[in-house]
């Protein structure tokens, strides 16, 4: 029996090929009618035999059938008459009323069809190291403008040869409206240079060839890719590792790696099911894995952690470098951002052989200009959940839902590290990918260049902003001066909880949990360990840690001296003093003039903040017990901690809950300090001692969630802030908290750190001013 179906799918569903599939399979299926994109996501219309609408549906939302990065939100199918006389399938041009949302998508790593092509001799794409499809290639990284087409890419310099045409107009072809189609005859080309700049080699598989030949013979090549350039140097080989940091200036912090199969990651590091689907994925980001024991690569790489950063090849001059290098002894490679410091991602040919020259060895270039540089994305499993450490290639302009549309615009600035910002759009957010620290001068500009970008790509015309409540940050001060804007400030953690409460698709209350470094509060001190009774609309402070000071705010990030003195200050009072502990105090700082400047700071307030950062425990911490004294990257000595932890430990030190009427609820670590100390001095094992610190704060922020729950009956917690990054803590922290009956949420789709901020500060403005509008619409 015939009938005719409509079928509205909202979701990623515009700018992946969706169109183009829907027609595919409505021709395979015998099936007439039509598809389009209006502003909310895709029409179908459908009439054929029942039992083939029926496997229509069920095969459009089967991997098999359904575009790669297409993801379908909701599926709404109601039967409507039949049409008379309708013979074929078409796709309709998008209705007008109005643009469709994100066309532009994100960057795709190579599919398989397109690996399939390029090995095989008889395709006239053998061996290119452009390839790709509607399915799979560069898409955000090369657009400048929209609608998204080619003219308005950086391929619009390259004129599609017949063949590429052909394919191009094809609607059955897997090339059909792929912007970046190209071949040999007709696209971008790859070559070696030396740090001149000067051509070395052209030709495509020379190039490749004599690239392997350098890094098997342990020199440091560029290597442009998707999103910027990549430093690579071979990962087995230790003195080009360290060769590598040396001219990087980047002493200590772990070096992400590449290879071509997963079988080769296995050799290095622990690969679960979940973790080995997230490296294949379309995406494929670098994954976090466990460090196998005494495995043969290059203990420079990752020196003071426990896992490896690594991911798979993602675009075909990857697969085609590595097929070389398979011959030779190098399988694995670092493959770290081509930046200097913490300065932005490198992505144009003249200003890395400017600023890569005196680090790289020779230069593989091609003339695909990338438009927008994109940071490879790093993702670790948490509960074999994919949980985003920073957010970039592969993820972004991919919006995150909000559950209703914002009847205003919104900007979002983030805070000033680790820094994104979010623009609403309908019933979208729009996060940006990975900016940086803000107090560089480059990606400030960069921040400020971003911002302007993405608004044209969307089309967004904010008309409220969101800021941290902090004066001092840079994206408040850059906010705040924009004129004629009605501006938000919204408190850090509360931004970090209201993320997850956005990625979630909820509005709250919930109880939220915190455990951050440093935020700006609303008393003006230093906010870092909070519990928060928050919604989207409002938020209670229930608790927090007890306060210590903190001594020189700029400094005391990196050198843990200063937390250290704070707290064995606030710990042992009078009672301290520094001869008593000198023992402890010169693993941490060995200059004690410095120690008694800084204790002298801290008695007499002198530059110091009162304190309830956790971060900034940790430092502590992992000084005393002997990892260091000194962040010479970010989290460097948290991290370090974690690393230590010996397994299967379920011994803690003791905490305090102080309850004092008319103040929020404290939990106070003076007995863990004392007893850590006693440990260190009975030379006990850094690991046992670093679990035993773990365990406590998890049952600290247990109890204090319990403690809420008992005044507020509220049963559901959220975890954010930048220590919930350490993988230990907070699987220990959702353990616990679901055998004590909570529902549990936490980050997966933004960052638990300050990256996800900026999701959170939009989508408390977007509650606040849907709400202040519905008060006007009462009103009238
Ligand atoms: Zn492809
Ligand atoms: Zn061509």
């Amino acid at each position: 029996m015939v009938k005719r179906q409509k079928i509205f799918i909202t979701g990623s569903v515009q700018g992946v090929g969706f169109r183009p599939a829907v027609y595919r399979l409505a021709q395979k299926l015998d099936l007439s009618g039509f598809v389009y994109n209006d502003t909310r996501g895709v029409t179908i219309e459908l009439q054929g035999k029942e039992d083939k609408l029926e496997e229509f549906l069920t095969r459009l939302q089967s991997d098999s059938d359904k575009p790669p990065l297409a993801k379908i939100k909701t599926c709404n199918v109601t039967e409507i008459p039949v049409i008379e006389a309708e013979g074929k399938f078409t796709i309709q041009t998008s209705d007008s009323t109005g643009t469709p949302l994100s066309q532009v998508t994100v960057d795709i790593a190579t599919c398989r069809d397109c690996l399939t092509e390029m090995a095989e001799k008889e395709d006239f794409r053998y061996g290119y190291p452009f390839i790709n499809c509607t399915n799979c290639g560069p898409r955000y990284s090369i657009v400048k403008n929209i609608p998204y087409d080619r003219p308005n890419t950086t391929m619009s310099v390259f004129k599609m040869c017949e063949k590429c045409a052909a394919q191009y107009t094809e609607i059955t072809d897997r090339r059909f409206n792929a912007q970046p189609v190209a071949c040999c005859e007709c696209g971008p080309a790859i070559r070696l240079t030396d740090t001149k700049g000067k051509t070395i080699e052209t030709q495509t598989d020379k190039v490749i060839a004599e690239t392997a030949g350098l890094l098997s013979a342990g020199k440091i090549v560029a290597i442009k890719g998707v999103g910027g350039f990549h430093l690579a140097v071979d990962a087995l080989n230790n003195k080009a590792v360290e060769k590598l940091r040396y001219r990087k200036k980047r002493d200590h912090k772990p070096f992400a790696m590449m290879t071509d199969s997963i079988e080769k990651i296995k050799k290095y590091a622990l690969v679960s099911e979940s973790a080995e689907h997230l490296l294949k994925s379309p995406q494929s980001p670098i994954v976090l894995l466990l460090q196998k024991r005494n495995c043969s690569l290059a203990p420079s790489v990752a020196e003071g952690v426990n896992t490896y950063g690594f991911m798979l090849c993602y675009a075909p001059l990857h697969y085609l470098l590595f097929e070389q290098l398979n011959g030779r002894r190098t399988d694995v490679l670092v493959m770290t951002s081509g930046n200097i410091s913490d300065e932005p991602l490198i992505c144009k040919n003249e200003l890395a052989l400017e600023r890569l020259g005196g680090i790289a060895d020779a230069f593989l270039m091609h003339d695909r200009e990338i438009f927008r540089q994109v940071d490879d994305s790093i993702v670790h499993l948490v509960d074999e959940q994919a949980v985003l450490l920073r957010r970039a290639r592969g993820y972004v302009p991919g919006p995150i839902f909000a559950e209703q549309n914002c009847r205003q615009e919104i900007f979002a600035a983030g805070a000033d590290l680790k820094n994104t910002f979010c623009f609403t759009k309908q019933n979208q957010f729009i996060c940006s990918e990975h900016i940086g620290d803000l107090e560089d001068a480059e990606v400030y500009h960069h921040y400020i260049d971003s911002i302007e970008h993405l608004r044209k790509l969307f089309e967004v015309r904010p008309e409220v902003v969101a800021c941290d409540l902090h004066p001092g940050y840079l994206s408040t001060q850059h906010t705040m001066s924009q004129a004629g804007l009605k501006v938000l400030s919204i408190q850090h953690h509360w931004a970090h909880i209201a993320s997850v409460l956005a990625e979630h698709g909820l509005s709250g209350p919930v109880i939220g949990l915190a455990a951050d470094g440093t935020g700006y509060g609303t008393d003006g001190a230093v906010w870092g360990c909070e519990c928060l009774i928050a919604s989207l609309e409002k938020f209670e402070r229930f608790g927090h840690l007890a306060y210590y000071q903190l001594a020189g705010a700029d400094r005391a990030s990196k050198e843990a001296l200063r937390p250290a003195l704070g707290l064995l200050k606030k710990t042992y009072g009078d009672d301290f003093n520094i001869d008593k502990f000198g023992w402890l105090l010169e693993r941490i700082e060995p200059d004690a003039n410095k120690q008694r400047i800084i204790l002298e700071q801290i008695e007499k307030q002198i530059n110091t903040v009162e304190t309830s950062s956790l971060g900034r425990i940790f430092d502590a911490v992992a000084a005393m017990v002997g990892l260091g004294g000194y962040n010479y990257f970010e989290a460097q000595l948290p991290m370090a901690l974690e690393a230590a932890i010996e397994d299967e430990i379920e011994e803690l030190y003791d905490f305090e809950l102080i309850n004092r009427t008319g103040e929020p609820l404290q939990l106070d670590l003076g007995g863990m300090i004392k007893q850590l100390i006693a440990d260190i001095r009975e030379k006990k094992a850094v690991g046992i001692i670093s679990a035993k610190f773990h365990n406590c704060l998890a049952a600290g922020l247990l109890e204090m969630a319990k403690s809420a729950r008992e005044s507020t009956k509220l049963n559901t917690v959220a975890l954010s802030g930048g220590v919930f990054c350490n993988r230990y803590l907070i699987i220990r922290c959702i353990k616990l908290l679901k055998k004590a009956g909570f529902s549990v949420l936490f980050n997966r789709d933004v960052p638990s750190n300050d990256g996800g901020i900026s999701l959170g500060q939009a989508a408390i403005a977007a509650k606040l001013m849907k709400r202040k509008a519905l008060l006007v619409d009462h009103l009238d």
